[in-house]
């Protein structure tokens, strides 16, 4: 169920073929470590990538870090615009794009001007002081500066019959990508329940609807959260029909045929009955992948990010935050690559702040400071001595 591409013209992104992602290239051999960098990008989607076409151009020889694709950990190299279809509100795109052409775009721009890409899982990072530490599976990363886009991943229900299969029955029936999974002849001609009330549910119900016999959107209130075009698309689609006010609370099958329906109740009476289905794509939103930084960064109760004010920094002086990892509110590709660019512009200029070391021994910074050199005494441009103790 994991394997597959979206069309014969478009790149596949299934962990056999994560390679047709990049570009002619983008193979870049690391090999001494610890590996020291200026700026290291967690993440390849909008955000990243942006934010890496910006430090490179600015000769940081941006480091970038992606997770390698893995369905059973939901990672696919170019983020979520990788498993979506139709992109129509990406400014630039007068007939709409595809949206994993528009991130090998992305990528192609990013090594344009330098960018290195490595891939591979981060097991720890250490914020605690600069340059911060990063370790991978293989690699140790030491960075002046660090920009967070590691975005979100799709939410699931937490019922019976949700998990992984022999569990339950995903990757057997349950999904969470219409776009990877439905055309699997698995789904072809069958009833399908799509679970949510957004933009994801819509657009996925509709992608459906090209291969399944029928659609149910299963929401659990009488109104829709997704925009208004998005729902008249779906309202629009004969092969959509809306359960309202209902929950699922129980997905039903066998490990031989998979799903075969679900347990559905109704909000209000409580009334519970089963509904026939073959297969079950939870859309119910997504949440921020920033577990790594968990008690080093500031975030709120969700896990996004925190960053103050007009700009893109944390609680600690060099990590910047940008994309859907500390943006829980517009959570738009659009939206995502404006931050990374403001990420990239928030750790130039920190990295142009730093002081530079003088042959002797003094501290100068780009304000015309001078830090003394036991460090105990800041010299400012007006003749001020003031105390460099924290
Ligand atoms: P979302 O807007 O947060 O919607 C999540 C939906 O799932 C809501 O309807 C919510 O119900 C429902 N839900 C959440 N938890 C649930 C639970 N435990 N049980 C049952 N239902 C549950 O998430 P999204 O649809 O993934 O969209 C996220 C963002 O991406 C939005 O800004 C959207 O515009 C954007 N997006 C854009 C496109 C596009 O333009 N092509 C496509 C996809 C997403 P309630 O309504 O009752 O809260």
């Amino acid at each position: 169920m994991n394997s597959y591409t979206i069309r014969a013209t478009q790149i596949a992104i299934s962990s056999d073929h994560q390679s047709d992602f990049k570009p002619e290239g983008d193979d870049t051999a690391l090999s001494t470590e610890p590996l020291r960098r200026q700026v290291v990008i967690i993440g390849s989607g909008p955000a990243g990538l942006t934010a890496a076409i910006y430090t490179a151009r600015a000769n940081l020889n941006p480091l970038l870090i992606d997770a390698p694709a893995d369905s059973e950990r939901q990672t696919t190299p170019g983020g979520q615009l990788m498993i979506t279809t139709d992109v129509e509100n990406y400014p630039g795109f007068a007939e709409g794009v595809d949206g994993p052409e528009l991130m090998m775009q992305f990528r192609r721009q990013a090594m344009r001007f330098g960018t290195e890409f490595l891939e591979e899982w981060i097991t720890k990072v250490n914020l605690q002081e600069r340059p911060f530490t990063i370790y991978t599976d293989t690699k140790i990363i030491k960075t002046e500066t660090l920009i967070i886009a590691s975005g979100a991943s799709a939410k699931w229900l937490g019922i019976p019959g949700e998990a992984k299969t022999p569990a339950g029955f995903g990757g057997n029936g349950v999904s969470a990508c219409a776009t990877c999974d439905g055309p699997l002849p698995a789904f072809r001609n069958k009833r399908l329940v799509v679970v949510g009330g957004g933009d994801t549910a819509m657009e996925e119900a509709t992608f459906l609807t090209r291969y399944a016999a029928r659609v149910f959107i299963v929401h659990r209130r009488d109104k829709l959260r997704a925009s208004k075009i998005m729902q008249e698309k779906a309202f629009r689609n004969e092969k959509i029909e809306f359960l309202w006010n209902t929950e699922v609370d129980e997905i039903l099958g066998t490990n031989e045929h998979g799903v075969t329906g679900v347990r559905l109740r109704t909000i209000g009476n409580g009334e519970s009955r089963t509904f026939d289905c073959e297969g079950v794509f939870i859309a119910i939103g997504h949440k921020p992948n920033t577990d790594l930084f968990k008690g080093q960064l500031d975030m709120d109760a969700i896990g996004y990010i925190k960053t103050s004010g007009h700009s893109t920094s944390t609680n600690i002086a060099g990590v910047f935050a940008c994309g859907d990892a500390q943006d829980s509110f517009y959570r738009q590709a659009v939206t995502a690559a404006g931050t990374g660019c403001m990420s990239a512009i928030d750790a130039e200029r920190f990295l142009d702040h730093l002081p530079i070391t003088m042959p002797t021994g003094e501290e100068v910074t780009i304000e015309g400071e001078h830090v003394t050199p036991d460090h105990h005494r800041i010299i400012l441009p007006s003749g001020e001595v003031v105390s460099n103790e924290p």
